[in-house]
């Protein structure tokens, strides 16, 4: 049993198929109609899309290709970092909800499970392994009112249990998992649609500014997404979960706001209402344990800066997928492995993140600057 049908969990659900393992469930709380967040993919997802099965499939689904990224970051200038050299070529920009649907499409006609609309709720121990308590979300995720009573539980049995849900950890909490948290971003996140024709750059575009830092990509469809990214206290002090002071924040950017050219963004052009969500960093003590195992957000999560959400995603349920395989054929046990390797990814990610962190001291004064250059790694 599969719970939550991301990128973790429709990568598991893949991964554990080609493992030959046939009788899978993906049980996901959404309907895939929300607004999904992440949309910048580096080049290498190309290999792990290969190794799914899906690369073909997804080049068809065309999403924007990024070229890189351009930032104003550790001085006022443009620096640039392209994909130019990249033997895996360009990377994306996605329509992030068209993807995630494109992953559950190709998990379905696989003949594999896929129920969307359960949220997982509770977790007992049963002579199978575990018994899952779900309960109903109707199209808008909350509780599902037009069911009849009987229908809005259900309770089903499973051997084996991936957690795929997400920054919320939801099943690995249950089993006493914690998170171990390296920092509390958090984003204010819109998007709008750009007017025809616009010129807006392929590259991720990136600014540093006394509370934070903003980025910009174009995605598919001619749309914009546009974040800011601080401290929850700072998001607070400088308004920016208000659309209006939102905006004037945005506006006042040296490079960002002026790359749209004649084009500014008003709020008319905006495609949904601020999206104000936590970004957090941390890494669960415990990513599995008998007869269950963390992929994905569920296991570590990353700051956006790094753009790996999804790649690691992707990656870890190729890497769960031969625990579980080796459990199933009680071969020695891989989970140790799996431990390590997700600590060990953990922690080249915050070494990167450190140091692409340190680059900026353009604000010594400035408090979300200053938590920055204090982090720590995870062993020191
Ligand atoms: C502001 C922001 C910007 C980001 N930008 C990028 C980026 O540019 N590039 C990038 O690669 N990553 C980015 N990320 C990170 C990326 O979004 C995540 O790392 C990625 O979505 C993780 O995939 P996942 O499948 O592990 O989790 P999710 O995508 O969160 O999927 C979890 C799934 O589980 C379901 N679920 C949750 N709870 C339950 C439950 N109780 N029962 C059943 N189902 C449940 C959810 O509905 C969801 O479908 C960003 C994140 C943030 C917050």
């Amino acid at each position: 049993m599969i719970l939550g049908g991301g990128p973790a969990g429709c990568s598991t659900a893949l991964a554990l198929q080609q493992q030959g393992i046939t009788q899978i469930l993906v049980v996901e709380a959404g309907h895939y109609q929300t607004i999904r967040i992440g949309e910048s993919l580096p080049p290498d997802t190309r290999l792990l899309l290969e190794q799914l099965g899906l690369l073909s499939d997804f080049l068809q689904e065309s999403h924007e290709p990024c070229l890189g990224s351009c930032a104003c970051w550790g001085s006022d200038k443009l620096g640039y970092n392209d994909f130019l050299f990249n033997p895996s070529g360009h990377g994306w920009h996605l329509d992030r909800n068209r993807f995630d649907r494109f992953l559950a499409k190709q998990v379905v006609e696989r003949g594999i499970t896929l129920d969307p609309g359960w949220r997982f709720q509770t977790c007992k121990s049963s002579a199978l392994g575990f018994r899952l308590g779900f309960q109903k979300q109707n199209e808008t995720g909350s509780k599902g009112v037009d069911v009849a009573h009987d229908r809005q539980t259900r309770i089903v049995d499973s051997r084996f249990v991936i957690d795929a849900t997400g920054r919320g950890t939801y099943f690995a909490r249950c089993q006493g998992a914690k998170r171990l948290l390296h920092d509390r971003l958090v984003c204010a996140i819109a998007f709008f649609d750009l007017p025809h024709p616009t010129s807006f750059s392929q590259l991720t575009m990136l600014e540093a500014v006394e509370y934070g830092w903003w980025y910009a990509a174009k995605l598919p469809n001619n749309r914009l997404v546009v974040a800011v990214a601080s401290e929850p206290d700072l998001i607070q002090q400088w308004g920016l979960a208000q659309k209006k002071q939102w905006l004037k924040q945005f506006k006042a950017t040296q490079h960002l706001a002026p790359a749209l050219g004649h084009q500014p963004l008003a709020t008319n052009r905006l495609t949904t209402d601020l999206i104000v969500c936590a970004a957090p960093s941390f890494l669960l003590d415990q990513v599995g344990g008998g007869g269950w195992l963390a992929v994905g957000d569920a296991a570590s999560a990353y700051d956006p800066i790094a753009s790996q959400g999804v790649y690691k995603a992707l990656s870890n349920g190729l890497a769960g997928a031969q625990v579980v395989a080796a459990d199933f054929q009680n071969a020695p046990s891989m989970l140790a492995d799996y431990q390590t390797l997700i600590t060990n990814q953990f922690q080249d990610y915050l070494q990167n993140r450190n140091y692409f962190y340190a680059m900026e001291q353009r604000w010594p004064d400035s408090s979300f600057w200053k938590k920055r250059l204090a982090r720590k790694m995870l062993r020191q």
